[in-house]
Formats: C-alpha cells, sequence, structure tokens
C-alpha cells in the first residue's frame, strides 16, 4: 500500500486481523528523561504507590486551607494546616481522604469530634456535610489533592453561608470568626488565577505562578514551570520522531483529537511560542499536530497504542503529570475519561494495548468506524450536567459530533484523494 491510498483502500480490513499487530509490552515504555521522578511504567500492575502519599483531612480543613493562605498567602506559620498545605503544593497527587464526624450508614468512615473546632459538635457535622453537598461527594471519598482542590475552587464562592453566623438561632450556631473577613474569598481568587486547571491554559499560567513564587506565595496546584514545558517540548518530539520505526507510544483517543485540531486549523510547527504570555493563546502544546503531519508524509510510521499519558506525544502540554505519567488536564480528573475513551476506541477498532500498528493504515480504520466523536467522546451526565463530577468535561458535555472532528476528517479524506488525482 503506498502513501496516497491511505485512507482509501480496504485492504484487509477485518476486525483484529489487519495489521498483524505487534503485541508490545503491557507497560506505555514510553522513554522520558530520567530524573524526572516519573513512575517507570503505566501498567496498572507495576503503578508506583509511593507517587499517591495518603492524608486524611476534615472537609472543613479543605477550606480552611484556602481561608489560610487568604490571610497570608505565604502559606500558614504553624499549626495542624502548615504541613497539610505544605504537602499538597509539593504533591497535588497526594490521596486525601474526606472523613466525617458521622454515625449511621457513613459510620465506617467516622472521624470522631477529635478535630472539631470550637463551634461545637453539630455545627462542625454541618459544615463538613454542606462542604460535601457542595462538592457532592459522599463521605469517606479519596481523591488526589488537586482534583480535590480544584472542584473545590469552583464549587464553593464563598463560606459565609457555611461558616458564618448569619441565620444562627442561638449562640450555639454562631460560626467560625474568620468566615466574614472574606479571607476565603481572597485565597480562592489568588488560588484560581495560579492553580493548573486544565491544559488549554497557556504559558501565561506558568510565567504568573513564576512571578507569585518570587514573593513567597504557595500555588496548591502548581502549573509546569515556562521551563520544564519548553524543554520538553524539544527533547520528547525529538524521542517521538525517534520512536518512528519502532512504534510512537500514543493514547489512543489521542490519535483522534489529532483530527479535531486538524478541523480546528492547527498545523505544525507548534512550539512554544505559539503561545503568548498574555493569556490570550488557548491552545495545548502537545505533540499530535507533528505526529499527524508525519504519519500523512511517512507511510513507514509505526504507532504503539499504549496506557497512560506517553511522553513523546504528551511531554510538552500542560496537564501531563511527569510523576505519574498521566494525564491530569480537566481540574485534574480528566485522564479518568479520557482512559474510558481509549478503551471505547479501542473496543471500536478490534485493538488492544500493546499493539502496534502502521499509522496511515490505523487513521484508515478510524475514519473507517468512527464517523462521530459521540460513540468515544460523550459522556451525558443527564439531570446532574451540572454536578461536579469527575466524568464531565467540555468534550463530553457536547451532545453532538465535534465539529472540528467532522472537518478535520473529511479534510483529511480529501486531502488525500486530491494527492491522488493529481
Ligand atoms: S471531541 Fe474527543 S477527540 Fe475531539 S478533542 Fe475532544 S476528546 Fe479529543
Ligand atoms: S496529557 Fe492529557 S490533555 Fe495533554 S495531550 Fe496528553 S491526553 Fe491530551
Amino acid at each position: 500500500m503506498t502513501g496516497n491510498e491511505f485512507l482509501r483502500g480496504r485492504v484487509g480490513l477485518v476486525a483484529g486481523t489487519i495489521f498483524g499487530s505487534a503485541a508490545g509490552p503491557a507497560c506505555a515504555g514510553a522513554a522520558q528523561p530520567s530524573g524526572s521522578g516519573a513512575a517507570t511504567c503505566s501498567s496498572s500492575s507495576q503503578q508506583n504507590l509511593a507517587n499517591w502519599p495518603a492524608l486524611t483531612l476534615r472537609p472543613y480543613q479543605l477550606l480552611c486551607m484556602v481561608c489560610t493562605l487568604g490571610e497570608d498567602p505565604t502559606g500558614a506559620k504553624a499549626g495542624k494546616l502548615k504541613p497539610v498545605i505544605e504537602q499538597i503544593s509539593r504533591n497535588p497527587n497526594t490521596a486525601i481522604t474526606l472523613r466525617c464526624n458521622m454515625r449511621e450508614v457513613f459510620g465506617f468512615q467516622t472521624s470522631g469530634a477529635d478535630e472539631d473546632t470550637p463551634e461545637g459538635s453539630e455545627f462542625n457535622k454541618k459544615r463538613d456535610l454542606e462542604i460535601l453537598y457542595r462538592l457532592q461527594l459522599p463521605p469517606g471519598v479519596t481523591l488526589p489533592a488537586r482534583i480535590l482542590v480544584n472542584h473545590l475552587l469552583g464549587a464553593i464562592s464563598t463560606v459565609r453561608d457555611i461558616c458564618g453566623s448569619e441565620g444562627a438561632g442561638s449562640e450555639a450556631w454562631k460560626g467560625c470568626p474568620k468566615a466574614d473577613k472574606g479571607y476565603y474569598e481572597k485565597g480562592r481568587e489568588i488560588q484560581l488565577s495560579l492553580c493548573e486547571r486544565s491544559c488549554g491554559m497557556d504559558y501565561a499560567r506558568a510565567y504568573a505562578k513564576e512571578k507569585a513564587s518570587g514573593k513567597g506565595t504557595v500555588v496548591l496546584v502548581p502549573p509546569r514551570s515556562v521551563e520544564e514545558l519548553a524543554k520538553a517540548k524539544k527533547e520528547s518530539l525529538a524521542a517521538m520522531y525517534r520512536a518512528k520505526e519502532t512504534g510512537i507510544p500514543v493514547k489512543p483517543h489521542t490519535l483522534m483529537c489529532a483530527v479535531c485540531q486538524y478541523g480546528r486549523g492547527i498545523r505544525p510547527p507548534c512550539p512554544n511560542e505559539l503561545y503568548t504570555v498574555d493569556g490570550n493563546s488557548s491552545y495545548p502544546c502537545d505533540n499530535l499536530p507533528e505526529l499527524l503531519e508525519l504519519v500523512l508524509k511517512d507511510t513507514e510510521v509505526r504507532i504503539r497504542l499504549v496506557e497512560g499519558a506517553p511522553w513523546e506525544i504528551c511531554g510538552p502540554c500542560p496537564g501531563w503529570d511527569a510523576a505519574t505519567q498521566g494525564c491530569v488536564h480537566v481540574l485534574g480528573h480528566g485522564g479518568l475519561t479520557n482512559q474510558l475513551r481509549d478503551l471505547r476506541m479501542l473496543r471500536i477498532l478490534g485493538l488492544r494495548f500493546g499493539d502496534t500498528v502502521n499509522g496511515q493504515e490505523l487513521y484508515r480504520l478510524i475514519f473507517e468506524r468512527i464517523p462521530s466523536t459521540l460513540s468515544v467522546c460523550h459522556f451525558p451526565l443527564g439531570a446532574q450536567e451540572d454536578a461536579f463530577s469527575v466524568w464531565t468535561d467540555g468534550c463530553g458535555r457536547r451532545p453532538v459530533n465535534n465539529p472540528f472532528y467532522e472537518k478535520g476528517r473529511k479534510e483529511l479524506m480529501e486531502k488525500t484523494r486530491d494527492v491522488l488525482n493529481d
């Protein structure tokens, strides 16, 4: 098959047999710079649990953490929250379990009253439940700090109606004296402007964080540094080109994202210069445009379908986490929906992780079997559409085929046809 037959031919289009798949290792095996502190393998059986140190907190302590950073953006100087803030900002993957002082059905996770603040037992219980209600989470839940912090910042804009005294029927419910001082609201504003929230946030955030760090401002979910992103773009791209014969590791559904990007008009080179420092640019700097260009030009390029977010493609993305080699896009939870997207896509294509396939044949199969993003990307939440869920993101909420995928798929198929007719 020649390069120009790409997307046209139906040669060997039999599920599971067309590529003579070479089974690769279960591990994503993405080559990446040494010394990054990253896990060496993305296989579920080989996850390095040291990447997720554990911490147990009461829900109200999450709020107090933001309040503390509003009162003093450089962090707590003493007390229980000092090491908590330090731990989270040092490692936002820290797995936090939220326990409350509860009986009945959630008695199994009870925290007891040991860490109640002085406002009384009922106040403490109510405050914890009000917070969990707004986060739409149950008592006892465990989540990475980066997800909890980002969801908290989005879901709770003020603590006045959670911790304050307004409407209280007696002294017993007088609330926390800091609730009306605006500390939480100020801390939230600062953290919202600095925390890494989605991969669409460009270098401006990294620059802002670096400026803030100069003043000692603590950032709970720090973005990757400007220097790191620029270095990663160069090195990961070189790694991608090096792997073109053996199989470029690719997270399956990102092959479709590459089509969406193409439909949006994104073309290589996609260097860091595409990003502005004033926040105007909003496109993530992954290596997908370069991958698609390579596949279009070179008939021999091979792609290895892997779990995790491989360095060769995701390395320069602001939503890539070096420690877990994972995707932390969309308030930290994008890696979850993306893993299901990967699996949905593999099922439709009849392929498995570790399969190494010819790039052009793979795209031909994708265009043949996946005319719409709905079958892979859609996550309808029904009545809970506005809820803070780890199962929602912009692409998942879209109830129709992504118009950029539709356009990109059409353009890529026509482009090939035009070349053939010349
Ligand atoms: S619609 Fe799907 S394929 Fe397109 S960018 Fe979103 S997740 Fe990727
Ligand atoms: S890290 Fe996530 S958002 Fe970034 S390119 Fe990879 S899959 Fe996409």
